[in-house]
């Protein structure tokens, strides 16, 4: 079987994790701040606080900003739902607009209609690794004088007009073993703004910045230094899985036939976190079901956008009709394209995705 992903772990995150529980500090410890230190560096970034995961990462965020009832977020709703999910928490309602059908995401001409008084936030989502187009998107939040929270969770190490993602608005990251390097769980919040960090820090810890003297309403979103070692031994081949990524994408894009390839503007770096295909004529299923019988592992996201979800439609009273998102959520199917696959894994999957296509159309 050819899996969707497979996290890439060598002795060094073996050894590292031996060596932490050698030392006796096995929560939030020195490991979690080199792990901060060397990430806000590869960022672009001044300061990186390292959370428990990436849903927690993004829960600090919206708080850290002040965020709450009343308050409105702009959203993608083609989305893992955590993205969405990180406004319900605060008490903040998520507003979507929907997709680029090109990009698959948040649709930049659609932004401005969906700003109101009530707007605190646009929290864009760089979906499968590709980053969203972010100078007018930052100049639309200038303009209106809301902030922007980047979910980085696909997207570590990606550029857009030579910068890194996570560096433009408050950026989120997430270390989940699917993800382009993984700490097993964790999640990482960038800034340039030291108050901001403070803030995380703090609600990252109980409301704590001395010992046992609480200022405000925290949790425990502390990432082990367990975690942290397996994030500081997979750091430095970041780039590395992410030029493999990008090889086995182009090999795709120059092998694959009757399907739509993945659309890579010419101002920013995609780094295949999903490498996902359009299968038009309703034949999604099918080449899914064809893939798999042939040992082809693959996987849909989402099939559902977050708007359509149960959470979203009866307890929070959705209605809300965006007809991009949910033709996306019909005709998407990502294939592996994880630094784990070999040459013949690429050919395999090429030859069966080539094979049912070419098949469909005589039929
Ligand atoms: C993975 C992911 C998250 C959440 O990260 P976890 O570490 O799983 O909590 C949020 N948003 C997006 C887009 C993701 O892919």
């Amino acid at each position: 079987m050819i899996p969707i992903a497979r996290p890439q772990i060598g002795d060094e995150e073996i050894e590292a994790v031996t060596e932490v529980l050698k030392s006796g500090i096995l929560a939030q410890g020195p490991r979690v701040q080199a792990f901060e230190e060397a990430f806000a560096q590869i960022c672009g970034v001044k300061y990186a606080i390292a959370t428990s995961s990436g849903t927690t990462a993004l829960h600090i965020a919206l708080l850290a900003h002040g965020i709450g009832p009343g308050d409105e977020v702009i959203t993608s709703p083609f989305t893992f739902i955590a993205s969405a999910n990180s406004a319900v928490y605060v008490g903040a309602r998520p507003v979507f607009v929907d997709i680029d059908p090109r990009t698959f995401n948040i649709d930049l001409e659609r932004i401005e209609a969906a700003i109101t008084l009530r707007t605190k936030a646009i929290l864009v989502v760089h979906l499968y690794g590709l980053p969203c187009d972010m100078a007018p998107i930052m100049a639309i939040a200038e303009k209106h004088g809301v902030i922007v929270i980047e979910d980085a969770c696909q997207a570590h190490g990606a550029e857009y007009r030579g910068r890194k993602v996570g560096s433009f608005g408050t950026g989120v990251f997430s270390f989940y073993p699917t993800k382009n390097i993984t700490s097993g769980e964790g999640g990482m919040i960038t800034t340039d703004d030291p108050a901001l960090a403070e803030r995380c820090r703090m609600i990252r810890n109980h409301g704590m910045r001395k010992r046992y003297f609480h200022e405000e309403l925290g949790f425990n979103f502390r990432m082990t230094d367990v975690h942290a070692a397996i994030g500081l031994a997979q750091l430095p081949k970041l780039e590395q899985f992410n030029r493999i990524r990008q090889a086995n994408a182009r090999f795709f894009n120059e092998h694959l036939r009757g399907v739509v390839v993945p659309t890579v503007p010419a101002d920013r770096t995609h780094v295949f976190h999903q490498y996902t295909i359009r299968v038009p004529n309703g034949k999604r299923d099918a080449l899914r079901a064809y893939l798999q019988e042939r040992g082809i592992g693959t996987e849909i996201y989402y099939p559902i956008p977050v708007h359509r979800q149960r959470l979203y439609v009866e307890e929070l009273g959705y209605t809300v009709s965006l007809p991009e998102a949910e033709r996306a959520a019909e005709e998407v199917l990502s294939l592996p394209v994880h630094p784990g696959l070999t040459l013949s894994d690429l050919e395999k999957i090429v030859a069966a995705v080539n094979e049912f296509m070419e098949r469909g159309e005589v039929l």
